[in-house]
């Protein structure tokens, strides 16, 4: 590296590690010691415990993701796709926005492009099923069951009717349930708009193939949880798993089948595939071999975190433990990873990354909840309370936090929108339709 020149800094993802991180790194590096470069092929960090809300018209979605130029204005912001990294020539490949292809060199490297649906071969999944981790994905599946009831109301076949009231979530993680527990939320409170729909008519089905939900909370409140969404009419199969979803007729390896408009892949994740296009260590799981400084093993100039890193856990019992992907992990990382740049460029000395895994929060609809906090449980209007108390704590920036607040102040006077904007996923139809005569 040529001391007389800034540092060129690659960060690869601006989610919570990338956005943090560089946040960190332009408040506290000069412009004569770096050059910070983001590139992601989003222009926003999505604040992902939110969307669950979002698909359920608690907040507005705009408001649950950060505008990266917005918060980034000491950094460049490239929008596109890294599509590889080579280390021995310190370069990185990426697809920009317009579809032509760069190499960008880099002095220090930050890798951070998350995690994306860990999904299985099951005939009819890809076409007919949807996944929830993207803010797009949030706010297809609010039109999609809001307009499926729309169409549900207007059918004469009740067949198709039945099928197009039939919810399937496959995986019952705690994202997966909040997704769940919230949209069936906004479809009960939709339905009262509705002469010909009650709430009973609906179908809302959960897959899981291990035998409980929420692995990330103790047994005795995933059961709590499960007790409560079945007295709410949810039908849950544990140790069952999806074998086939074609052309919408779900079949579960039980024997239990039937038609679903509707499948949701909630059924975890894994790490970027895009990593297997690098040069750099993997573990058996994808996940870059990471350091507890947070370096790429062998490589003391690429740094990783976030889900696509396999970062010792220190405070676990278990020799090899690392860390789950999680928020919670993902931000602390993102400040201890900075930390350690700034020491790595100015030959300071570098810390290792420790937290001890604080519990989970989860919000099952208006007023009910669950949370596990440092082993105590909370549950109901509590849980529900301590969910968005903590989340809008943790939300960045305080315009966000504003406008969230502000959702959730006027759905007190007012009731949630429930209504279907499906035509924005074709907003042309219309018009060509004119066109065409
Ligand atoms: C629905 C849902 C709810 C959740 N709720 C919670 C919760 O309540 N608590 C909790 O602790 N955790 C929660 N999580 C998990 C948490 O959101 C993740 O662990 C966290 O986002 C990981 O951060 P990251 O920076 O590694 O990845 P991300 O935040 O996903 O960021 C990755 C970024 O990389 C970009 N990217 C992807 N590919 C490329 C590429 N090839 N080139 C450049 N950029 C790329 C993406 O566009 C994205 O911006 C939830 C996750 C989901 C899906």
């Amino acid at each position: 590296m040529d001391s007389t020149q800034p540092a060129r800094i690659l960060v690869v993802g601006g989610g919570y590690v990338g956005m943090y991180a560089a946040l960190r790194l332009q408040a506290k590096l000069t412009g004569e010691e770096a050059s910070i470069t983001v590139i992601d092929p989003r222009s926003y960090m999505t604040y992902q415990p939110f969307l669950a809300e979002a698909a359920a018209g608690s907040v507005e979605p705009r408001h649950v993701v950060v505008p990266l130029r917005e918060v980034l204005d000491g950094c460049q912001v490239l929008s596109g796709e890294v599509t590889g990294i080579d280390h021995t020539r310190r370069s990185v490949t990426v697809r920009v926005a317009d579809g032509h292809v760069e190499q960008l060199g880099y002095d220090l490297l930050v890798v951070a492009p998350g995690s994306v649906s860990k999904t299985v071969p099951v005939p009819g999944l890809a076409e007919h099923a949807v996944g929830f981790k993207t803010l797009e994905e949030a706010i297809y599946l609010r039109n999609h069951v809001l307009s499926r009831m729309d169409e549900a109301a207007s059918t004469v076949d009740p067949e198709l009717r039945r099928k197009l009231l039939s919810f399937v979530f496959v995986g019952g993680g705690y994202a997966g349930i909040e997704a769940m527990a919230e949209l069936e939320d906004m479809a009960r409170q939709a339905a009262p708009y509705y002469q010909n729909i009650v709430p009973d008519d609906m179908r809302w089905v959960l897959v899981e193939a291990m035998d409980r939900i929420m692995p990330e909370v103790s047994a005795p409140l995933a059961s709590y949880t499960l007790d409560r969404l079945t007295e709410r009419g949810f039908e849950a199969y544990l140790n069952t798993t999806l074998r086939s979803v074609e052309d919408g007729h779900v079949v579960l390896d039980n024997g239990v089948e039937f038609d679903a408009d509707t499948v949701v892949w909630t059924a975890g994740v894994k790490p970027n595939p895009m990593l297997a296009d690098t040069d750099l260590p993997l573990d058996g799981k994808g996940r870059l071999r990471c350091t507890t400084k947070l370096q790429v093993e062998g490589i003391p100039n690429i740094f990783a975190a976030g889900d696509c890193a396999a970062v010792p856990d220190v405070t676990s019992k278990e020799p090899d433990a690392v860390c789950a992907p999680s928020a919670q992990h993902a931000t602390r990382q993102a400040k201890r990873l900075a930390s350690n740049v700034l020491a790595w460029l100015r030959g300071g000395r570098l810390r290792g990354y420790r937290h001890a895994y604080a519990g989970s929060v989860a919000s099952l609809g208006l007023y009910r909840g669950v949370a596990e906090i440092y082993g105590v449980k909370v549950r109901g209007v509590p849980a529900w309370a301590l969910h968005r108390g903590y989340h809008l704590a943790t939300m960045p920036t305080a315009h966000r936090k504003s406008r969230i607040a502000v959702d959730w102040a006027l759905s007190l006077p007012f009731r949630r929108q429930v209504v279907a904007t499906g035509e924005q996923h074709t907003p042309r139809r219309q018009f060509v339709r004119a066109s065409n005569g």
